[in-house]
């Protein structure tokens, strides 16, 4: 099925086992003589199918029973606003931290909602490192940061304690690696890169927290009102659940989250040292803050970054070219993505460097 490597940043990455249950099932699901695109969400077998997708995620990622976990819709950029919606009180600020272009945009749209103070900021580097020296007024509504920088290629490996209530966009790194749910009191993250395809957005929130969200505002943007209504109080995205549900599915045959981890982590190493030892390429973000999930690097010249780019796709590589503002490339390494697809992306830079110098 998947003739190409694939190192695009989205918006879906799958393995062919899951995308071609999926397709089956859009044809005639569970021999039902319906395609799961018709099947009633009210159904018990749809309701099943969001039990389990919920049981999946609570078992992969650990998540307490005093946590919920959501399927809602509108992508991370509509929880830039909505957790601002939800938390950020007039009589209180809101600190963020600024790792680059996402985490801007939840500063833009938070600021709609009351005062935003960005405590610390790595625009100083063109967003290359992770800020981890910073003190902030621990009496704010709630703290915000971007666990990985899916433009700027950076990744936080840790986050701040004890102090106010955390809120983290993981869009990009979510089930790539093990995390402390306790640590956080609401993460959010578009299911589009390892979770399933675009369409629904994950949420997990301790409940507590939901409960002090403010009760004057629109019901789509209400955790409370999805919490008590099993993420159903409208139309879900059904069909980017049941995938998910049936990746999350093969993601538990992996080893789970951290079986999972360990291949993220090979194929990191793999490719980050070919880029420290080609001298026609270097890495961008400094080395302890490196991504595991977007590698990005620049060529030494512009003739270069031409000529592999043509090197790579007559070989079947694609979605290398990085993204417009960073410019050079951009190799992401979701789950699905094979440790012989980042060999194959490997040997080429190797046998570029010796055409190209020879
Ligand atoms: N946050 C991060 C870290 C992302 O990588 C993305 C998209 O790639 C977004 C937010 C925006 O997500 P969406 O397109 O689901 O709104």
């Amino acid at each position: 099925m998947h003739k190409k490597h694939n190192f695009g940043a989205g918006p879906c990455i799958l393995p062919p086992s899951v995308m071609e249950q999926a397709a089956r099932a859009v044809i005639n699901w569970r021999g039902m003589g319906l395609s799961i695109l018709e099947v009633s969400h009210r159904s018990p077998e749809f309701e099943d199918v969001v039990l389990k997708t919920q049981l999946l995620v609570r078992e992969l990622l650990a998540v307490p029973d005093h946590y919920s976990i959501l399927f809602l819709q509108g992508g991370a950029s509509t929880q830039f606003a909505m957790v601002a919606m939800n938390f950020l009180d007039t009589g209180k600020k809101a600190a963020y931290l600024d790792t680059g272009y996402f985490a801007q945009k939840a500063i833009k749209e938070a600021r709609l909602f009351g005062e935003v103070d960005v405590f610390a900021s790595s625009g100083d580097k063109d967003y290359t490192y992770i800020p981890v020296d910073f003190n902030y007024d621990k009496q704010v509504a709630y703290l915000h940061c971007t666990s990985n920088n899916t433009i700027e290629g950076t990744e936080m490996f840790d986050f701040p304690k004890g102090g106010a209530p955390l809120i983290c966009d993981m869009s990009s790194d979510i089930f790539s690696r093990e995390i402390n749910i306790t640590d956080f009191d609401l993460i959010y993250a578009g299911a589009q890169k390892n979770m399933g395809p675009a369409g629904m957005t994950l949420v997990i929130a301790k409940n507590e927290f939901i409960n002090q969200a403010k009760k004057e505002i629109p019901s789509m943007m209400d955790y409370q009102i999805f919490r008590d209504n099993m993420s159903m109080y409208n139309t879900p995205p059904v069909f980017s659940i049941y995938v998910a549900m049936l990746n999350l599915l093969w993601l538990k045959d992996q080893g789970g989250v951290s079986g999972i981890e360990q291949k993220n982590i090979a194929k990191a190493k793999l490719l980050y040292a070919e880029i420290d030892r080609n001298p026609l390429f270097h890495g961008t973000a400094d080395v302890e803050h490196r991504s595991r999930m977007n590698v990005t690097f620049l060529a030494v010249n512009k003739e270069v970054e031409a000529g592999f780019l043509k090197f790579a796709a007559d070989q079947g590589i694609v979605g290398i070219k990085g993204y417009r503002t960073v410019g050079g490339f951009r190799a992401s390494l979701y789950n699905a993505l094979p440790l012989s697809s980042v060999e194959i992306l490997v040997d080429a830079m190797a046998t570029f460097e010796k055409e190209y110098s020879g």
